[in-house]
């Protein structure tokens, strides 16, 4: 079935009752509100739906998914938009999902991030030779409050959480 039909199927109980907005501590910075966006979603108005940075912007705190009066699993919502916008390179989300993919492959090398690596990959993936600039400073001012490693980036290759992040991806598959 389409993803987004999937997602519909999943949403079809909700009452429009606005608890996962209360609930939602980034709701301030969202341009479509999480109630709004599951009609989007009801409504078939997927332009809508990914015009808007909502599903970025969710920071899986679950608040709305255990406030729900219908029970629903709504952070897991937001990921399946976050993936099908990441599936698609859909331009207005290629940074964000470049960053989140950098991130998560330093994790899967070492079981941790490592910051140095992590900034690397982001870097080469988004293909700008300029990017690193616009963080020297940011960098400076870490290093020299010890907050930042200066670490080689290790091999690609296998990792210390590869079994783990295949689980996860089978079970991600099958949802
Ligand atoms: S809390 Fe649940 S039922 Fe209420 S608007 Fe949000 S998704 Fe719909
Ligand atoms: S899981 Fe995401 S959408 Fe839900 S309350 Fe937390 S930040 Fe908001």
């Amino acid at each position: 079935m389409d993803e987004l039909l999937q997602l519909k199927t999943m949403l079809n109980p909700c009452i429009q009752c606005g608890t996962c907005t209360a609930s939602c501590p980034n709701e301030v910075d969202m341009d479509l509100v999480p109630r709004k966006l599951w009609r989007m979603v009801l409504m078939d108005r997927h332009e809508a739906i990914f015009d808007s940075r909502t599903f970025i912007l969710c920071s899986s705190c679950y608040l709305c998914t255990l406030r729900c009066p219908r029970g629903l699993p709504l952070t897991a919502a937001m990921a399946r938009l976050k993936a099908i916008a990441a599936k698609r390179d859909l331009a207005k989300y290629r940074k964000s999902t470049r960053f989140y993919k950098s991130f998560m492959e330093s994790v899967r090398r070492h079981g941790r991030v490592r910051e140095g690596e992590f900034m690397g990959l982001y870097f080469l993936a988004m293909k700008n030779p300029l990017l690193p600039l616009s963080f020297a400073s940011l960098g400076i001012q870490l290093m020299k409050k010890n907050k930042v490693a200066f670490e080689l980036p290790a091999k690609p290759g296998i990792g210390n959480l590869d079994r783990l992040f295949k689980k996860v991806a089978e079970i991600e598959e099958a949802l």
